[in-house]
């Protein structure tokens, strides 16, 4: 009934989420201490190394929790109501790490910036990351 530019998308794409949470290292890395310790004993997730520095696409310091679309329902819905003052994005993990992470992305509390430029398009990217399945809370 329709050519592949009307197919949905299959959301068999995703092979994983982030939730990257941002921080301000002056003000607010303590809050975000806080909810990095609440996540890492309740959920199943890998949660990432701090970044005090910006690295990649990103705005501002931020640490990244990995997860399965498994957990998507019972995390995001908590990160809702427990973010405080912090932004938080949510995006799903595909072959496209620029719509990804800007065109498809959802954010809890504030926007930020995101530079879609310093990541790599379709054509380059990798095959998405492996889902991280175990509750680790790296150091
Ligand atoms: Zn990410």
């Amino acid at each position: 009934m329709s050519g592949s530019q009307h197919t949905a998308r299959s959301i068999q794409e995703i092979a994983s989420f982030h939730a990257h949470v941002y921080y301000d290292p002056a003000t607010s890395r303590a809050e975000a201490e806080r909810l990095r310790g609440l996540i890492g004993e309740r959920f199943a997730v890998t949660v990432g190394r701090w970044h005090d520095e910006k690295v990649g696409p990103h705005d501002q310091a931020m640490f990244q929790v990995a997860f399965t679309p498994g957990v998507f329902a019972e995390l995001v819905p908590w990160l809702m109501l427990n973010h405080g003052s912090l932004s938080i994005l949510v995006h799903p993990n595909t072959t496209d790490p620029r719509r990804d992470h800007k065109a498809d992305a959802l954010w809890i509390g504030a926007q930020l910036a995101v530079h879609v430029d310093k990541l790599p398009g379709e054509s380059e990217a990798e095959a998405a990351p492996a889902p991280n399945t175990q509750p680790t809370l790296r150091p």
